[in-house]
């Protein structure tokens, strides 16, 4: 019974934080501020209230419409807010978590729960945005490179953990970052690639080796089968977008990865 009480909470979290996201995908590429405007209708601009605002309940009170100009709003939000809140239940089952881990403290999984949660909010984050604009979110980048090597200087300090493999990726990332930022004063648009390339050194540092192995493959097997998928629509005359968003391919895939190697790894 405890558990089903610690697993719900954990659910209920994961929807809380959902609902940011939506509203991070929405206004981090138009560049507004995240965290001190209040969230606001899209269609009318009315501020929502504390009702408006209950992750999932409030999208069934309303039955999916804006209380103030009855807009549709799009079940993307109602669906973005259950997956996170799936995501962070299985992420923390797959860790055998529960209140009894927790009281007992031990620290090593505890931080990794924890690291391991906000690492996924980013990639989430990125994979909204990508699907949406076929763009990585370079403040998502550097919020995911700050905290990697944050969980890097805790390992080795407190874990004396050997890192040393790491520390290459990290360099390499970090140099990644200041090319594309220098780019970026010049007002280039920096080539997705750049983007792709520092995300995937990320998972790289972030996920077991196996994790990332596979988390590569499936992205490539993901494309392949894309590419074909729209070489059929072609033939069928309908018109279909030919860009192909990798970022959302990898994150994906690597959340699952990494959820189902805990899973494997915490059970046998
Ligand atoms: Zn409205």
């Amino acid at each position: 019974m405890e558990q089903i009480i610690f697993y719900f909470l954990i659910f209920c979290i994961g929807t809380l934080f959902g609902s940011f996201f939506t509203l991070a995908v929405y206004r981090l590429p138009l560049h507004q501020d995240i965290t001190h405007k209040r969230s606001y209708c899209p269609n009318c601009n009315h501020k929502l209230g504390f009702w408006d605002m209950i992750p999932i309940l409030s999208y069934l009170a309303l039955r999916g419409k804006c209380r103030y100009c009855k807009e549709k709003i799009r079940i993307r939000y109602l669906l973005l807010e259950i997956l996170t809140g799936t995501i962070f239940l299985l992420f923390a089952m797959s860790l055998n978590f529960s209140f009894e881990t927790v009281a007992t403290l031990e620290t090593s999984k505890l931080v990794y729960l924890l690291v391991g949660l906000l690492y996924f909010a980013g990639l989430i984050i990125i994979a909204g945005i990508d699907k949406e604009r076929f763009t990585i979110q370079k403040s998502v980048i550097l919020y995911e490179t700050i905290l990697i090597t944050g969980y890097m200087i805790y390992l080795y300090i407190v874990e004396k953990a050997n890192i040393h493999r790491y520390v290459i990726s990290l360099l390499l990332l970090i140099t990644l970052m200041i090319i594309d930022n220098k780019y970026l004063k010049k007002k280039i648009e920096c080539p997705y690639v750049v983007e792709i390339l520092e995300l995937s050194i990320i998972m790289a540092i972030f996920s077991y080796p196996i994790g990332y192995i596979i988390t590569v493959f499936l992205t490539l097997v993901a494309i392949g089968i894309k590419n074909i998928l729209t070489k059929f629509r072609q033939n069928n005359k309908t018109s279909y977008s030919k860009k192909i968003p990798i970022g959302f391919y990898l994150t994906t895939f690597n959340i699952i990865t990494i959820i189902v190697i805990n899973w494997v790894a915490c059970r046998w």
